[in-house]
């Protein structure tokens, strides 16, 4: 698999460290140390990670966030998990909340049966392990890789993990991480740099899509990008897009307060669809080309249609917004431009791993999130679902309370 191709000057902050112990299935993976910049998300809750929440002890019940059915989520006890044979139980330190799981909460994902703990951008920190886990032990801070794969399909076989055709992800087949304990087969969890904040370490899922889908579409000279969308995916596909550094980097909402964000984050220039004809306008600042590469993190018909005008002919149109489930597109306009439209699903294991490398090389910041506690989840759901305001990304952090 390709690597991604990082900016020398970015990959030049980090140094090579002794190899520590590797996660399952990556032996001799190299780790990478922190740059030592106090993360203010760490310090606004100082030494407060790891602190149990009072009253909640082995063989007691802990706080799980049950959605119960659209716009329905409610705060209810359930007793901790024990760790089965080949799974840990982690205390989950923060969980943060993916669009996809908004799309849950409102009725719209028929993968999300009620009543389900959701929750699959996880970390914490490993509090029991069950029966065979030898290389793993309490204590252990991780983030959780959410898919379990088969290891037998034909996908599996490809390494296409993602597409697994009988994958169960953790949050959306088995409860996940909106509690105080989330289980999880041993295979599932990935240490983390020592020192890396668990608030950051819970960025590596979301952070891995991106990774995936860089990694698949931007193997070419990319000089011009642009991002449909500038909420948490968007965002995050910005900040590795940049590390490519592409001469034009274009962020594209319908927000002004993410579009500032995104100007503030590396954009070179962010268009409001709203008041601006996009294609227009990145035609003006591409010379009238159009950009190599259109990523779409909004997952509308609007915002695919527009990322199809706006690549240049033989560019790519890369598809990682889900959302509306047909959209139509120019056939012809395709075909005589030569544009390649790519779907990108997911991530693997490896993608994965790289994500947890970026976080830990302090090349993905994440201040621009913000924690909640657990108890807060009903209301931060329905306020991300019905003015969300400037609020661009929600985790919530069970062991901070
Ligand atoms: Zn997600
Ligand atoms: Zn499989």
């Amino acid at each position: 698999m390709t690597a991604m191709r990082l900016h020398p000057t970015a990959r030049d902050t980090v140094e090579p460290v002794a190899e520590t112990e590797c996660p399952v299935g990556t032996p001799g993976r190299r780790r990478l140390p922190l740059r030592g910049k106090p993360d203010p998300l760490r310090v606004r809750n100082p030494g407060k990670e790891n602190v149990p929440p009072a009253g909640y002890g082995r063989d007691a019940h802990m706080r799980t966030l049950v959605y119960l059915g659209p716009q329905r989520m409610e705060l209810q006890e359930a007793a901790i998990p024990a760790p089965r044979r080949g799974e840990v139980v982690v205390r989950v330190g923060a969980s943060g909340i993916c669009g996809s799981d908004l799309h849950g909460y409102l009725g719209k994902s028929r993968k999300r049966v009620p009543p389900l703990v959701m929750g699959h951008e996880i970390a914490g920190t490993v509090e029991s392990v069950g029966e065979g886990v030898r290389d793993i032990g309490p204590g252990t801070a991780v983030t959780v890789y959410p898919f379990i794969t088969c290891g037998r399909c034909a996908a599996c076989r490809r390494g296409d993990t993602s597409l697994c055709g009988a994958r169960q992800v953790i949050g959306i087949d088995r409860p996940g991480g909106y509690a105080d304990f989330v289980a999880a087969p041993r295979a599932s969890v990935v240490p983390v740099p020592p020192g890396m904040p668990v608030f950051t370490a819970s960025f590596a899922e979301p952070l891995a899509n991106a990774v995936h889908l860089l990694d698949r579409n931007a193997a070419g000279l990319v000089r011009r990008v642009a991002i449909f969308g500038a909420g948490s995916q968007g965002v995050l596909a910005l900040h590795l897009a940049r590390l490519l550094a592409p001469a034009v980097l274009v962020s594209v909402d319908i927000v002004p307060a993410r579009l500032a964000l995104a100007r503030r984050l590396g954009a070179t220039a962010a268009i409001n669809a709203q008041t601006d004809d996009v294609a227009a306008r990145i035609r003006e600042l591409t010379g009238g080309e159009g950009v190599d590469l259109a990523i779409e993190a909004v997952g509308s018909s609007a915002t695919r249609q527009a990322a199809v005008a706006s690549v240049r002919s033989g560019g790519r149109v890369a598809l990682l917004g889900l959302g509306e489930e047909i959209t139509p597109l120019p056939a012809v306009d395709i075909v005589n431009r030569e544009i390649t439209i790519r779907g990108s699903y997911a991530y693997t294991y490896d993608d994965f791993v790289r994500a947890v490398e970026l976080l830990g090389a302090g090349l993905v910041p994440v201040d621009w999130a913000r924690p909640y506690p657990l108890e807060a989840g009903p209301a931060v759901f329905r306020q991300l679902v019905t003015d969300p305001g400037d609020l661009i990304k929600a985790v919530l952090t069970p062991a901070a309370e």
